[in-house]
């Protein structure tokens, strides 16, 4: 068992640390709005409560070489998954495999469609994503595998740098006090406020740069629009980036704009350009309404099928990929991020053997590497691969390895391990191909102390690392590509979910060790 807390931690020690974490988060923003467990609305109907974000009093101890490893690769991903966007036959090929049966992917598909049979207006695509890892141990060497592969809505930019910053703190201030106290620890930054903004602002700047209105017509200001989700708990983070974008120089206004409110407070002029009209709520009428035109539109919603409870949610999703603001995501890119696509790339027998390869990762710099971060993964469909991964899910032994998952992002939606066989009995076997059945990674025993809701919870976790990337492309070329910062996000290691907003996992960070 590999602890990341000192041996010795008294009562009062510990009684100590709480105190300066959470009095350090309150003052950082390392905070997210309290879950109503905490604070009911009853307790709270103005909304004014924050409450620190769920940290752990330690920063956790990681394998330095299996960091560098999945930051190296990150500007590989970065183009692969560009790559993989711009090739529409590829995703319309595995779409057409899921759509039946899936219909959150085949509404996907159909605004795609639609707005290509009119015609795209902006051939730019931004890609703010994270890809995340675990650290599995083979023939007693350990290694970064790679768990998923985002495109949408890639969360914790914000939070995860003001850890990184905690945990500095700490083991510059506080740690140093303790009676086992630790004098120096390798806590890097995380960049990845930074990372993310130089991403949206990189695409604004070339949007600026490519769409300057004639002499004589109206220029309206231009703006990055962030699309929200209604009630969303985990809002300081998407803050600090908001904030870093703002920060540019000259200034780059963001607003925010919750998803169920596009079709109200968002318009497209019609003409060749289709440009994407924002109208301030609060100065429609007077003296003239406030307008702004989109330049970058960036999603934290939309990725699951839950934010599209009616027809006009659908509506809402047409009307910004067909106008001229460059997304992110644009539905192509978000399909990307199917965790069909991640299979394939692992697998890739059953579409073609190398021909995927061929066609995505060579010229990739660093090939090896990014190819060693991939675990094995199945598909569940009727091919061979297909007809072997269905003997393990369905067997009750052999299914203790795996996870079994479908195409939705967000937590919650995958199956574990015995869970397998009595799911897939519950399921028409014609649903079996729109899952992807995928060996568990298991991380080398550890253990930290996690602060939630002013609670310690202290035992056995398991962590998982996210590198956060920014890309700008259209199918000629990449005009930025960066990787860095990054995000770690504990979970006891008896929760099979990690998410930290949803209450299972919490904010960490990497103390590197050799
Ligand atoms: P989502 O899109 O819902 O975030 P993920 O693929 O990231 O889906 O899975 C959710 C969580 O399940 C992960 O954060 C991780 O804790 C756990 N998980 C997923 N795949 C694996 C795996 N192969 N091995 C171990 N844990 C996994
Ligand atoms: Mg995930």
């Amino acid at each position: 068992m590999v602890s990341s807390v000192p041996s010795s931690l008294s009562a009062q020690e510990r009684a100590h640390l709480v105190q300066a974490v959470k009095d350090w988060a309150a003052a950082n923003g390392l905070a997210i709005r309290p879950p109503p467990s905490i604070a009911s609305q009853d307790v709270d109907p103005a909304g004014a409560l924050a409450i620190h974000a769920p940290v752990t009093l330690f920063p956790s101890r990681f394998p330095r070489k299996c960091y560098n490893q999945a930051q190296s690769v990150q500007e590989s991903y970065n183009e692969l998954y560009a790559r993989i966007s711009s090739d529409e036959e590829f995703l319309s090929g595995l779409v057409s495999e899921l759509a039946d049966v899936d219909d959150f992917v085949a509404g996907l598909w159909k605004v795609h469609e639609k707005v290509k049979a009119e015609g795209y207006t902006q051939d730019l695509s931004l890609g703010l994503f994270r890809s995340d890892y675990m650290v599995h141990e083979h023939d007693s060497d350990l290694h970064v595998k790679q768990v998923e592969f985002n495109t949408i809505a890639s969360s914790f930019g914000g939070l995860s740098a003001q850890t990184a910053l905690l945990h500095r703190y700490l083991a510059e201030t506080e740690y140093p006090l303790l009676q086992q106290g630790w004098k120096e620890l390798d806590v890097p930054k995380s960049e990845s406020v930074e990372v993310l903004a130089r991403g949206i602002e990189a695409a604004f700047r070339e949007y600026v740069r490519a769409s300057n209105a004639p002499e004589g017509t109206v220029q309206r200001p231009r703006c990055v629009l962030f699309i929200t989700q209604t009630g969303e708990r985990n809002i300081f983070d998407q803050r600090h980036l908001e904030y870093q974008v703002e920060k540019s120089d000259p200034r780059i206004p963001v607003f925010r704009l919750p998803f169920a409110e596009v079709l109200e407070h968002t318009r497209v002029v019609e003409g060749a350009k289709r440009e994407l009209i924002y109208t301030l709520p609060w100065s429609r009428e007077w003296p003239q309404p406030s307008e702004y035109e989109v330049a970058v539109v960036y999603y934290r919603a939309g990725y699951g099928p839950g934010d599209y409870p009616t027809e006009e949610a659908w509506q809402a999703r047409y009307q910004i990929e067909r106008a001229s603001a460059i997304k992110c995501p644009t539905i192509l890119t978000q399909l990307a991020g199917m965790k069909k696509v991640q299979q394939v790339l692992a697998t890739p027998e059953d579409v073609g053997g190398s021909s995927i390869h061929g066609r995505f990762i060579t010229g990739l710099p660093d090939v090896s590497s990014l190819m060693g971060t991939f675990t094995n993964i199945y598909p569940m469909d009727t091919s061979p691969a297909g007809l072997e991964a269905r003997k393990k899910a369905t067997d009750a032994v052999l299914c203790q390895d795996y996870v079994l998952k479908p195409q939705r992002e967000g937590g919650g939606n995958n199956i574990y391990r015995s869970a397998i066989p009595d799911f897939l009995k519950s399921i028409p076997e014609t649903h079996w191909g729109s899952y992807i059945l995928m060996e568990l990674i298991t991380p080398p025993p550890a253990e930290n102390i996690i602060l939630r809701n002013g609670q310690l919870e202290e035992g056995g976790i398991i962590s998982e690392l996210g590198i956060y990337g920014t890309c700008l492309w259209n199918k000629e070329k990449v005009l930025h590509n960066e990787g860095g910062g990054y995000l770690l996000r504990t979970k006891g290691d008896k929760s099979e979910e990690g998410g930290v907003a949803a209450g299972f996992g919490c904010m960490d960070s990497v103390r590197l060790v050799d």
